[in-house]
């Protein structure tokens, strides 16, 4: 039976951290900032957006929501994020991913400038975590890293597995696999023997979005699992792709959909946050 990686108790647990760190800088005249902008009214993106507001205000992070609506030009974006540059009270900002199809998304991640860039999309930022010196890493891989590392699990030496390829999750998670000194394998939907490469996987971490994707037979037995997804089943639950009762068994470390690595992406945009803050006010990060 596999041990459960709690990503939401241990969520919780970081975020007590982050309103000490919050309320450090605030005391220092910097109270940290965060800006999410929002284009149009897709569901999930607004609730995306609401949680962040919530988890900033949790933890004392100064929080400027922009909801704008659909018919938006790309150019009144770009200057909103010209204007979020320049603005010393917001230290990181973020457009909720997807934008509206009439906006190039890729000239928006190039708008923001790197050094607020909490999302870790404009291409400085994946240069930087390309050649292993990172300063801020995408937030669901980072966090998928930080709740290893608090279960103990070095990926040092294994042999670890990506399935998914996205500039959002597959590609980071495989550099930062790759920093951490794993024999990386990234799989994506050409690969023609999939089930033979998962097999191989000391750490097998799954970011495609089709429930019932990672069957039992396709995990090696005591491998740590890790489920990256997060889809709706039949019923409308959300679910990853991990066929649960049938990899649990096998693994012996594993993350629940909901409460894995979801509750991890939220807490990395925060310290990210905090990040952004000490650069930009030449300050070290006092972990180091
Ligand atoms: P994406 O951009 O759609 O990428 C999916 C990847 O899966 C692609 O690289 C694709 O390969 C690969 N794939 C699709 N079908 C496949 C198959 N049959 N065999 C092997 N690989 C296959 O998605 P994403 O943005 O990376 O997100 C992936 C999942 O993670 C989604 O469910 C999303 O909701 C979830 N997610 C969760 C969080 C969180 O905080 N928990 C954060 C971000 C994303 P190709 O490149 O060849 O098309």
């Amino acid at each position: 039976m596999a041990k459960i990686m709690d990503g939401k108790a241990f969520a919780a647990k970081c975020k007590n951290q982050i309103r000490e760190e919050a309320a450090r800088l605030t005391e220092m005249g910097h109270q940290p900032g965060l800006a999410v902008v929002l284009v149009g009214e897709n569901p999930a993106s607004q609730v995306y957006v609401r949680n962040k507001d919530k988890d900033c205000r949790e933890c004392g992070i100064y929080s400027a929501m922009y909801t704008l609506p659909e018919e938006t030009s790309e150019e009144q974006l770009l200057e909103l994020l010209d204007v979020l540059n320049h603005d010393d009270k917001i230290n990181g900002i973020l457009v909720q991913l997807p934008v509206p199809k009439h906006i190039d998304s890729q000239k928006v991640i190039e708008a923001i400038a790197p050094i607020k860039d909490v999302d870790a999309f404009h291409p400085t930022n994946v240069g930087y975590l390309t050649t292993g010196m990172p300063r801020f890493a995408p937030c669901t891989p980072a966090g998928i890293v930080k709740l290893m590392e608090e279960y103990g699990v070095d990926p040092a030496g294994k042999h670890c597995v990506v399935i998914g390829r996205s500039n959002i999750v597959g590609k980071p998670m495989a550099l930062l696999l790759l920093q951490k000194n794993g024999t990386v394998t990234i799989c994506h939907s050409k690969t023609p023997d999939l089930k033979e490469q998962c097999l191989r996987a000391d750490i097998l971490i799954s970011a495609v979005g089709k429930t019932g994707f990672v069957t039992g037979d396709m995990v090696k037995e005591g491998a740590v699992v890790i489920d990256v997804a997060m889809n709706r089943n039949s019923e409308g639950k959300l679910c990853g792709d991990v066929v649960y009762e049938e990899v649990e068994p096998k693994a012996s470390l594993i993350t629940p959909v909901p409460g894995g690595v979801g509750p991890m992406t939220r807490v990395m945009l925060l310290e990210n946050t905090l990040t952004a803050c000490r650069l930009q006010n030449h300050m070290e990060d006092p972990a180091c």
